[in-house]
């Protein structure tokens, strides 16, 4: 599979289409769902072209996994969501559900969540 840089996200990270920026570092960018599903509902991409988890966990330099997975934490943080808890969720291609071919991590919090996961 070859990625498709002309996916959403990609055009996002371009600066050609506008997002309501929430986070950002060297490795990853942060910014609002347009369809939220709770009070905080973030997601949390890295800037390399990545379609999925799988293939990012296995392709992508450990500086660049760790600028990711610190944005969640640093998005969390800023939105106060710590104490309370929240979900961090990828979505991974067909069988997952996944929308967007460039990977992102959806953080959902700032209410009670449901069970998870479900099928
Ligand atoms: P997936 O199902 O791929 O895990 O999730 C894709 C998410 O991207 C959905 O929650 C959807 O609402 C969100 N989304 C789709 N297009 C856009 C967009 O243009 N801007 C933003 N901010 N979110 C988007």
């Amino acid at each position: 599979m070859s990625y498709d840089d002309g996916n959403i996200f990609a055009r996002i990270l371009r600066g050609e289409i506008p997002c309501d920026k929430v986070y950002e570092n060297d490795h990853a960018l942060a910014f609002r769902d347009i369809a939220p599903k709770a009070p905080t509902h973030v997601l949390v991409i890295p800037r390399g072209p990545y379609e999925t988890l799988h293939e990012f966990a296995e392709k992508g330099s450990d500086a660049e996994l760790a600028g990711w997975v610190r944005a969640m934490a640093a998005v969390a943080r800023a939105e106060e969501v710590t104490e309370g808890g929240y979900r961090a969720t990828v979505n991974n291609g067909r069988h997952g559900n996944q929308e967007v071919p460039h990977v992102h991590a959806h953080i959902v919090g700032g209410r009670q969540l449901g069970g998870a996961p479900r099928g």
